[in-house]
C-alpha cells in the first residue's frame, strides 16, 4: 500500500497533466476555427491566465523592420498600462528582451530583474516566451503573477503553447501571402488589359503608371523610357500624382542624375527607405519619404524605368515592392509592344505618306499624259481630230470595214479661195474662220463614228463607216447648207460672196490587196474635179479611177 502523501501527489501529478493537455486540446481545435488571427490570440490569453490562475496573460506580436512589439491581445485582473496594440522598443523591458534574444525568459521576482518595466502594478513575478518559426521571434507571450515564484513550473506548459501560437502566425502568415497572390494576379490581369486596350504608346504608358499609382496610393509613379538616340539619356515619357518632374513629361533625364540614374547604371532595381538619407535622391516632392526605381526590360532588352515615390512608407513594403516587381515585369511586356507598335505605326505612317506622294506623282503623269495623247491627236487651232489622229482611223476603220464587208466613205473638203481671203481678212480673221468651219462640220456630222479631221491647211477630211456614196454625197449637200445658213461673208471669193467648200466624195468596201491611199486618192481626185468645175460643189472621182480600183480589187 502507497503512502497517502505520494498517492495525493500521484493524483495531483495526473490532474495537472489532464488540464494541460485539455488547454492544449482546446488551443488546437480553436486554431482551425475560421477566426481572425487577433481573436484566436485572445481566446488564448483568457484560456492561459485562467488555467496559470495568474493577474495578468498577454500576446505581442514583433514587427522587426519598424523594431517594437505591439500588444494583440491581453487579459488582465488588475489595472495595466497595456492595451491592445500598446508598444514599445525591441530591447524594452523583459517581453522586449525575449523579442531580441529569442528566448523564455523567466524572472521569479521582478524587483530583481534591472530591465523590468512596471505595466502592471503589485507584479512580482512574470514568465515571458518567445513565438518562434522558422527561426524567426514572430511574437512572445508573458504572463504576470502577483506572488513572487508563481511560473516555476510552468515553462514548459507555456513554451508548447507558444509552439503553437507560432503555427497560428505562420498559417496566418500563408494565408496572408495567399492573398496578396490572388491580389497580384487579379491586378496583373488588370494591367494587362489596361495596356491591351490602349490605343497607341502613349496611353498604354497613361494608364499603367495611373494604374501603379492608384493601386499602392503611391505619390507619384513616372515611366522613363531608354531614348533610342542617345545611350546616356532616358526620356520621361508618362507620369502620375505629384512631383515637380510632372512638368518634365517629354524631357530628358540623364543617366547621372539620382536614384533613377544609378538604377539606369546598375541596372538594378534602388529601394530608398528614406530618401533624405540617400546622397542621390533629387528632391521632387517634400512629402515624400521613400523611393523605388525599377528597371524594366523585355526579352533581356533594357526598356526603361519605373520611378515609384510614397509618402507611407507601407506602400513600398517588401510585399508591395515583390508585386511591383512582378507588375513590372507585365508592364515589360505591354511595354515592349506598345514601343513595337509604335515604331511600326510610324512607319506605316512614312510609307503612306510616301504612297499618297506617290500616287499623286502618278495622278499628275497620267493627266499630262492623257493630255498630251489628246493634244497628239488634236488640231491646236480647231480642236477637231489632226492629220495624225485621221490616218490612225483610216487604217482603223478601213479594217474594219474590210472584216465587215461594210462601205466606207471619205470626203475631202477644201476651203475655196481662201489665200484671198485671208489676203482680204488678215490672217486672224482667217484663223477664227477654219475654227467655224471645223464646228460646222462638227455640227453637221452627228453620228459618234464619224471622224472629222483637219487634213491641213484649209483642208478638211470625213471619214464616214458605213457609209455609200450616195449617202456621202448627201451628207455633203448637207453640210454646204450648213455652210450656206452660217454665211460667212467672203467678198475676195471667185465662187460666191459667202465662204464655200469644194467636196470630193468617194466610198468604197475594202478588198483584196487594196490600199486605204485609195480612198483617199479618189477623194483627192474628186476634189480636183470640184475645184476645176467652178468650186463650191461636190463631186465623185473620175469613171476611170473608178475602174483602176475595180480591177485592182481583183
Ligand atoms: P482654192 O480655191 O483653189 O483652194 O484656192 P485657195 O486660195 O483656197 O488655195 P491655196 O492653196 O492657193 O491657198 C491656201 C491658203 O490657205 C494659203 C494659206 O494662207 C491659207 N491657210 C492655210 N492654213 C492656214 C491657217 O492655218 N490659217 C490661216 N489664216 N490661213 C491658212
Ligand atoms: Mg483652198
Ligand atoms: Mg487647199
Amino acid at each position: 500500500m502507497s503512502h497517502p502523501d505520494a498517492s495525493d501527489a500521484g493524483r495531483n501529478g495526473r490532474e495537472r497533466e489532464e488540464r494541460q493537455l485539455a488547454l492544449i486540446h482546446r488551443i488546437a481545435r480553436l486554431g482551425t476555427q475560421p477566426l481572425p488571427l487577433r481573436q484566436k490570440l485572445q481566446q488564448i490569453v483568457d484560456l492561459l491566465k485562467q488555467h496559470l490562475d495568474c493577474a495578468f496573460v498577454a500576446c505581442a506580436a514583433i514587427d522587426l523592420r519598424q523594431g517594437r512589439f505591439r500588444c494583440e491581445a491581453l487579459a488582465s485582473d488588475l489595472p495595466s498600462a497595456i492595451f491592445v496594440g500598446y508598444g514599445r522598443e525591441l530591447g524594452s523591458g523583459v517581453v522586449g528582451e525575449v523579442a531580441v534574444s529569442g528566448r523564455t525568459l523567466h524572472v521569479p521576482d521582478v524587483s530583481l530583474h534591472p530591465n523590468y518595466v512596471e505595466t502592471l502594478p503589485g507584479a512580482r513575478a512574470e514568465l515571458c516566451v518567445p513565438v518562434r518559426y522558422n527561426g524567426e521571434t514572430m511574437a512572445v507571450i508573458n504572463a504576470e503573477a502577483t506572488t513572487a515564484g508563481a511560473f516555476g513550473d510552468c515553462v514548459d506548459l507555456l513554451e508548447t503553447v507558444a509552439e503553437q501560437v507560432a503555427g497560428l502566425f505562420a498559417v496566418d502568415r500563408l494565408s496572408d501571402e495567399q492573398r496578396q497572390r490572388v491580389e497580384l494576379l487579379g491586378m496583373l490581369s488588370d494591367l494587362s488589359r489596361a495596356a491591351i486596350e490602349a490605343d497607341g504608346l502613349d496611353e498604354v504608358l497613361y494608364r499603367i503608371v495611373h494604374f501603379l499609382r492608384d493601386r499602392f496610393r503611391l505619390e507619384s509613379v513616372g515611366v522613363l523610357l531608354a531614348d533610342t538616340t542617345a545611350a546616356d539619356k532616358l526620356r520621361f515619357s508618362a507620369h502620375a500624382g505629384n512631383s515637380v518632374f510632372h512638368g518634365r513629361s517629354g524631357g530628358d533625364w540623364p543617366a547621372t542624375l539620382g536614384v533613377i540614374g544609378r538604377a539606369f547604371r546598375s541596372g538594378q532595381a534602388q529601394y530608398v527607405p528614406d530618401v533624405i538619407e540617400d546622397p542621390d535622391y533629387v528632391l521632387g516632392n517634400p512629402a515624400v519619404t521613400c523611393e523605388f526605381v525599377l528597371p524594366v526590360r523585355a526579352r533581356g532588352q533594357f526598356l526603361g524605368l519605373l520611378n515609384l515615390e510614397a509618402v507611407d512608407p507601407e506602400c513600398l513594403s517588401d510585399s508591395n515592392r515583390q508585386m511591383l516587381a512582378a507588375l513590372a515585369e507585365q508592364v515589360s511586356g505591354a511595354l515592349h509592344l506598345a514601343v513595337t507598335n509604335a515604331r511600326l505605326r510610324e512607319i506605316n505612317r512614312l510609307v503612306e505618306e510616301k504612297s499618297a506622294a506617290l500616287a499623286q506623282a502618278n495622278l499628275r503623269l497620267r493627266q499630262a499624259n492623257e493630255l498630251l495623247e489628246r493634244l497628239s491627236h488634236r488640231d491646236g487651232l480647231t480642236g477637231i481630230a489632226n492629220r495624225r489622229r485621221f490616218d490612225e482611223m483610216l487604217v482603223t476603220e478601213w479594217s474594219r470595214a474590210q472584216r465587215h464587208g461594210h462601205s466606207l466613205a471619205l470626203l475631202m473638203l477644201d476651203i475655196d479661195d481662201f489665200k484671198s481671203y485671208n489676203d482680204g481678212y488678215g490672217h486672224v480673221a482667217g484663223d477664227e474662220a477654219l475654227r467655224q468651219v471645223a464646228r460646222v462640220l462638227s455640227a453637221a456630222l452627228g453620228r459618234g463614228e464619224d471622224c472629222i479631221a483637219r487634213y491641213g491647211g484649209e483642208e478638211f477630211a470625213a471619214l464616214l463607216p458605213h457609209t455609200t456614196l450616195v449617202e456621202a454625197l448627201h451628207v455633203g449637200a448637207h453640210i454646204a447648207r450648213a455652210l450656206a445658213h452660217l454665211a460667212l461673208p467672203h467678198a475676195y471669193s471667185r465662187a460666191a460672196p459667202v465662204l464655200t467648200l469644194s467636196m470630193g466624195a468617194a466610198a468604197l468596201v475594202p478588198q483584196g490587196e487594196l490600199d486605204p491611199c485609195v480612198l483617199v486618192d479618189q477623194a483627192d481626185s474628186a476634189l480636183y474635179r470640184a475645184k476645176s468645175q467652178g468650186r463650191n460643189r461636190i463631186e465623185t472621182p473620175p469613171i476611170s479611177l473608178h475602174s483602176r480600183v475595180a480591177n485592182a480589187a481583183k
